[in-house]
């Protein structure tokens, strides 16, 4: 048994901001929450590690809902071009030619610098499979190096206009699921889960969209699906089923209560309304969102009709932060300008949807400093003056919270953040993993 006691000047737990507040973990699981002085005294807490944080608050993790590692390594790399151009000129060019060693290096690069913003659960929706399971197993290898939660999405690909190392057969695609849910599927503390994840209307034929539905079923797990990103894939779902994006995955036989819909930028109030009643979930990505001109989700609805929404970065090079925090100011300040009203959201709403309804999202006990949950913290530094005036603590942090206040990051009861350096995997050999990977990327 390992148990962890750390105590904070201020946190942010689901009753709001509050004071000094100590948390107890035992083996990565939250016991107990509340003032210093009797955690401290709890026999249970006899013998655990301490961490101190003075002029510090913890906040709980973020969680990435939406994430492509390898995308990263693209970043910069094709910007600002048309999507097809961009598609066929970068990621096209480029991802196919990546082996395992590689994905282990963008997966170092992305989680990394996710870590460093306070990121403690990423959900890697992952399509480069060539075929097997050696890319995501690689990924996965990398997360658990660093020492961040993951969720690995894998995908289910089928449509034959990709680059071959993304498509496989139902076959294929259902087998490699189940052998990789088999290997690595972690049911006691979450550090990793193996979840299907059918591509999209567009990259996935209807019995493809299936088949991942079906195993999500088999295993008790959610499923992922990109749907209504961009407008035309509205058109192409009408042309195609009759119906439009979300009327058209309903008509299938899939358990529409375990679906997380990806952007659903172009949702229309039927879809929402569908959405709701189902109990499905939404990955929303609002920064990608904007980056590639795709649309706005009508999020301040999806919020009032009780859907669970998870904010999610999207990849490296549609975005191209990584950063939950800033994925809340980006949501409140869209959701705003769209609807031109400054009250259609507020930051407490924002922040939820980084941390404890993102959390549901994933179907995760994570997200929330809270009895039950597991023991992943973010502490930020109360002296950095973008947390001043410190009595707005929850508003700043969305609001204007630098990534320089980011300070330590504790997953699981462990700390993989110290002082703003990764605990386990040294910078420098990221760097240079990059930087050998991508030497001639981008140069005509
Ligand atoms: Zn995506």
């Amino acid at each position: 048994m390992t148990a962890t006691v750390v105590v904070a000047d201020a946190a942010i737990t689901d009753d709001g901001a509050r004071g000094p507040t100590a948390v107890l973990a035992i083996d990565g699981a939250i016991v107990a929450v509340g003032d210093p002085a009797p955690i401290l005294a709890d026999p249970r807490a006899a013998g655990a590690t301490h961490l101190a944080w003075t002029r510090r608050a913890m906040v709980p993790g973020t969680v990435n809902t939406h994430n492509h590692s390898f995308q990263s390594l693209l970043r910069g790399i094709g910007d600002d071009l048309p999507f097809l151009e961009w598609r066929d000129r970068a990621l096209y060019r480029y991802s196919p030619q990546l082996g395992a060693e590689d994905m282990a290096t963008a997966a170092l690069f992305a989680f990394g610098e996710m870590l460093l913003h306070g990121v403690t659960t990423v959900c890697d929706f992952y399509y480069l499979n060539a075929q097997g399971n050696d890319h995501a197993s690689a990924t996965i290898e990398a997360a658990r190096r660093l020492g961040i939660r993951i969720v690995l999405a894998r995908c289910f690909y089928d449509w034959d206009g990709a680059p071959a190392a993304y498509r496989e057969t139902i076959p294929q695609a259902v087998t490699h699921f189940e052998q990789l849910a088999r290997r690595y599927q972690d049911r006691d503390r979450f550090l990793t889960t193996v979840q299907p994840a059918p591509h999209s209307q567009h990259g996935a034929t209807p019995a493809m969209i299936e088949a991942g539905a079906g195993c999500a079923r088999d295993a008790g797990v959610p499923w992922h699906i990109h749907l209504a990103e961009e407008q035309y894939q509205v058109d192409q779902s009408l042309e195609r089923f009759g119906r439009r994006p979300l009327h058209a995955i309903a008509e299938l036989p899939v358990d529409l209560s375990q679906m997380i819909a990806v952007h659903g930028c172009w949702f229309d109030a039927t879809e929402r309304a569908l959405l709701a009643e189902r109990g499905g979930a939404l990955a929303y990505c609002p920064g990608s969102n904007m980056f590639l001109g795709d649309g706005v989700t009508d999020v301040v609805d999806l919020v009032a009709r009780g859907v669970r929404i998870g904010l999610g970065t999207d990849g490296g090079c549609s975005n191209n932060r990584v950063s939950v925090f800033d994925e809340m100011r980006m949501a409140a300040l869209l959701q705003k300008v769209h609807r031109t009203d400054g009250q259609a959201i507020d930051a407490e709403t924002c922040f939820r949807l980084g941390t404890r309804t993102a959390g549901e999202t994933l179907r995760l006990p994570i997200g929330q400093i809270a009895t039950g949950f597991h023991c992943d913290l973010v502490t930020l530094d109360l002296d950095d003056p973008s947390l001043w005036p410190a009595q707005a603590l929850e508003k700043n942090v969305v609001y204007a919270l630098s990534p320089r206040a980011i300070n330590d990051v504790v997953i699981d009861g462990q700390e993989v953040v110290a002082n703003r350096r990764l605990s386990h995997v040294p910078l420098d050999e990221i760097q240079a993993r990059v930087r050998d990977v991508t030497r001639d990327w981008g140069r005509g």
